[in-house]
């Protein structure tokens, strides 16, 4: 079965390749689909989202796997925020920098204690039958005062992940991938697809 992952960030398209290729036939991102769609993301939360995109390329493919997954980060001294608004939390587009920017200014004078945060990341997927599964899962972190290292993309380089002692931004792609938010929500996808069939 082909599965068509309803994105075409390269980032996000090459993780999710690296976690989930050896599950289907192929894996081809939406471009590679010849489906060239924008879904607003405009629901109120990552599950939402996600339904919402599934749905949308589902409905262009039905007979495709369809995956798309909606994360983003959740900080506890920011009552949750970027949250779903984590890609153009410094409403300028998806620039990381402005984005980690803002994120440090709003924590400006958080104690460490206090500056909990968690990546969560919802997907759904969209069999050829029509069913759609879903699945979440989150890796918690804390938020640093500076950035570290280069790896990754959008907030890696503020989240520190403690087990490890290093941002997300300072683990090699391997590592991240095995621990991510992303890795959980596509295993407990498929924890729940084996279980299906
Ligand atoms: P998306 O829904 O996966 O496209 O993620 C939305 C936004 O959340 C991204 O543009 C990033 O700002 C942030 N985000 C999601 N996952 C990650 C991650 O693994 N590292 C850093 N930032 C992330």
């Amino acid at each position: 079965m082909r599965l068509v992952i309803a994105s075409n960030n390269e980032h996000k398209i090459r993780e999710i390749k690296e976690i989930l290729g050896g599950f289907f036939d192929d894996v081809v991102s939406m471009r590679e689909a010849g489906i060239n769609i924008d879904v607003e993301e405009d629901g109120k939360t990552f599950l939402e989202n996600a339904k919402k995109k599934a749905f949308e390329i589902h409905k262009l493919l039905p007979n495709d796997a369809v995956l798309a997954d909606d994360s983003g980060l959740v900080v506890d001294a920011l009552n949750g925020a970027p949250g779903v608004l984590s890609a153009r939390f410094a409403l300028d587009g998806h620039n990381d920098k402005a984005n980690n920017e803002k994120l440090l200014g709003h924590m400006k004078g958080v104690p460490t204690e206090k500056r909990t945060a968690r990546f969560v990341c919802a997907a759904v997927l969209y069999e050829s039958d029509g069913s759609c599964l879903t699945s979440q899962g989150t890796v918690q972190g804390r938020i640093l005062e500076t950035e570290r290292g280069s790896n990754g993309f959008g907030y890696d380089p503020l989240f520190l992940y403690e087990p490890e002692g290093k941002t997300f931004a300072e683990l090699s792609a391997e590592v991240k991938n095995e621990i991510s938010h992303r890795r959980k929500a596509l295993s407990a996808m498929f924890d729940v697809l084996n279980s299906h069939k």
